[in-house]
């Protein structure tokens, strides 16, 4: 097996080369050039000031690509901080109702959506109408018809729709999705993944089913169907799944508080996850027909750990927002398509995969994925 060392990862990076090699194998998956970048940057404004917002902000600020242009909030009292924190121009600083107007100010290239769920839906096709890009946050919305309709808003506008899935750009998934696709251990036949917190606040919108649309399926689990999806290269068919006990009925009156399911896939691998708000889960594991690879922790922030049946991976931990923004915004500088593993219909199959499980699960049935 080629395991790739941080060495020669680095080194497919360009970083101490000047070499910019692509994984012929991965075109998708492209990597920041070494060669410091002086060209016109992607002004991104950011679209909900909340947790994973700061997170994007601080990744922001040592990207090549791509600046943080501008903010859009609710609370003033954010606008204000934000704007010293990240020197952003007043004119460039917007709030839910006067957000329309960003479509007269060419200082601004791109919305990053990072609001509650269900509200990705109008943010996203208020920005696409005033003819910005759109970054949209995971889940990309709470239905498939939300979906579709966002698809929809982006292509009749002409610009383009990614969703915020920061995994595509991390070295330990694109080896994981090497590993899968090329059948390096030969076919998978097992994957086990599965994401979970305690949850504890009880005012917090991800256990409001208006503003969430589910529980950690749409929040965590969401991780784990991609995952599948792209390890094996192949669309789900079929999905059992079950929900767990309520163990907390204060917390958990709205969405569910785990879940479990089982995905199908055509080449004949089984996929189990769980999803959950009531213990802390972090871990992928794939078997094949010669060997295993797995990782832990998976889905996070990292840094990951992680060794196949044939040693241990050993990759550079690196920032996944700021790479993230930084590979889209690549992309959109040059004039070029989105691949079609970040873009708006890749939500889209996660958001059909999501809805099938909530109904197996409701229903006690194996739900056939159209
Ligand atoms: P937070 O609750 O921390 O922030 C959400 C922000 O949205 C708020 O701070 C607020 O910003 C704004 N907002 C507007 N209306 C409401 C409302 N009715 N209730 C609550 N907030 C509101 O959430 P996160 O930042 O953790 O999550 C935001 C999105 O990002 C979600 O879709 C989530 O799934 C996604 N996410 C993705 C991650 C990833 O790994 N890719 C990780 C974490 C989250 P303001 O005060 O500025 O108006």
């Amino acid at each position: 097996m080629k395991n790739l060392s941080r060495r020669s990862f680095l080194q497919n990076l360009g970083i101490g080369t000047g070499a910019a090699i692509v994984s012929a194998a991965l075109p998708a998956f492209n990597t920041v050039a070494a060669k410091k970048y002086d060209g016109k940057k992607l002004n991104i404004a950011l679209c909900g000031l909340g947790r994973y917002a700061s997170y994007l902000a601080e990744g922001l600020q040592t990207a090549q690509y791509c600046r943080l242009a501008g903010i859009i909030t609710g609370t003033p009292a954010k606008a204000a901080a934000w704007k010293t924190k990240y020197s952003i121009a007043e004119k460039n600083i917007y709030n839910y109702q006067n957000f329309d107007a960003i479509i007269n100010n060419s200082d601004i290239d791109l919305v990053y959506v990072v609001l509650p769920n269900s509200m990705h839906k109008e943010f996203t096709i208020r920005a696409a109408k005033a003819g910005k890009h759109v970054i949209v946050e995971k889940p990309m919305a709470i239905t498939a018809n939300d979906c579709k309709e966002m698809i929809e808003a982006c292509k009749n506008a002409g610009v383009q729709l990614a969703i915020g899935y920061r995994l595509h750009y991390e070295p330990y998934h694109v080896e994981l999705k090497r590993l899968g696709q090329e059948k390096v251990f030969g076919q998978v036949r097992l994957i086990e993944a599965s994401l979970g917190y305690k949850a504890g606040d009880a005012n917090e919108w991800r256990l409001n089913k208006a503003l969430a649309g589910g529980g950690p399926l749409m929040n965590l689990g969401v991780y784990c169907v991609q995952s599948n999806r792209y390890v094996l290269g192949e669309e789900p068919f079929s999905v059992t799944a079950q929900f767990g006990p309520v163990t907390n009925k204060k917390l958990f009156s709205q969405v569910e508080e785990s879940i479990t399911w089982q995905l199908h896939f055509p080449g004949g691998a089984v996929c189990t996850s769980t999803s959950s708000y009531n213990c802390s889960v972090d871990r992928f594991f794939a078997a094949a027909e010669n060997g295993f690879f797995e990782l832990s922790p998976a889905i996070s922030y990292g840094p990951f750990k992680g060794r196949t049946s044939k040693g241990e991976l050993n990759f550079p931990t690196i920032n996944q927002q700021q790479t993230q923004c930084d590979e889209i915004a690549k992309v959109l500088l040059a004039g070029k398509q989105l691949p079609a593993h970040i873009a708006g219909e890749e939500g889209l199959k996660d958001m059909k995969v999501l809805q099938a499980i909530y109904e197996a699960a409701a229903t006690g049935k194996r739900i056939l994925i159209g």
